[in-house]
């Protein structure tokens, strides 16, 4: 079974812009999967869709084997969604923002007290508990937002831009956290405009212009940038050989 599968997927927006023109991929289970392209590329209105919080036009998606369209809870429950800007609670403390996350997934009593318990100590949050997480320093809020999407266990985790605007300590530190649980079996998909992150990942789909121009593992991709004159191209390199040659199909076909 896939973690993840996606078939025709399309978007337009009620003004009329074609965000997404109809993808499709298949995500292997305990994958390390990046969405990478340029701003507008489509890579949000993909996640959004994935996570139920926006409506496809067209197409459909399934995670680990439950149908977004037709068992929306089911699917919904399999993942845990991290946004770009955080979506945590001001109002509420590191402490309210937990125990209001568990109660959405639908975490009880016992499990409940549990699951919050293990996150304060995996993220090391005890000294922020009392705190607004508008107050806690960057590296401290984006534990936070991580540890409330995975309270319920979910084994697919996306993680939409997470370490925009985050210095390299606290990126490098992030990404340890991700990386023990891709040694643990989680599914991680990442969309992300950093090449060496990109490079981390097993596979990565590259998106521009509304649709998925490559989609292979980082050497491959690099492989099929090479040129006479680049014959060993960086991811960079590669991205932007893949992007121009988009380009240039896209002008024959026109
Ligand atoms: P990315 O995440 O790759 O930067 P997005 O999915 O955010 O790309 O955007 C894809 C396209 O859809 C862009 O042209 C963007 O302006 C447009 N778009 C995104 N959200 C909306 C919206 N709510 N209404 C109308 N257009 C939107």
């Amino acid at each position: 079974m896939y973690a993840l599968e996606v078939t025709g997927l399309r978007k337009t927006y009620g003004n009329g812009v074609e965000a997404l023109k109809g993808i499709s991929l298949t995500v292997d289970e305990g994958d390390f999967f990046a969405l990478l392209g340029p701003n507008g590329a489509g890579k949000s209105t993909t996640f959004k869709m994935l996570c139920g919080l926006l409506k496809p036009t067209s197409g459909n998606a399934s995670i680990v084997g439950h149908d977004l369209r037709h068992a929306p809870s089911a699917a919904k429950v399999q993942l845990g969604y991290m946004a770009q800007k955080f979506s945590l609670y001001g109002l509420l403390s590191v402490m309210q923002n937990l125990a209001f996350f568990s109660g959405i997934y639908g975490l009880r009593k016992a499990l409940r007290r549990e699951r919050i318990d293990e996150m304060i100590e995996t993220f090391e949050l005890q000294r922020y508990l009392g705190r607004s997480p508008n107050e806690l320093p960057l590296g401290y809020k984006q534990r936070l937002a991580l540890a409330c999407s995975l309270m319920h266990r979910p084994p697919v985790l996306f993680l939409d831009e997470p370490t925009s605007g985050v210095d390299p300590i606290t990126r490098r530190e992030f990404w340890m956290h991700i990386n023990a649980l891709v040694r643990r079996g989680v599914t991680v998909l990442v969309t992300t405009h950093f090449m060496d992150e990109a490079e981390y990942c097993d596979r990565v789909a590259l998106m521009y212009q509304a649709r998925l121009i490559a989609l292979d593992t980082p050497d491959k991709l690099k492989e099929r940038a090479a040129t006479t004159d680049c014959p060993s191209p960086t991811m960079e390199d590669a991205f932007i050989r893949l992007i121009e040659v988009a380009d240039a199909d896209g002008r024959a076909a026109a």
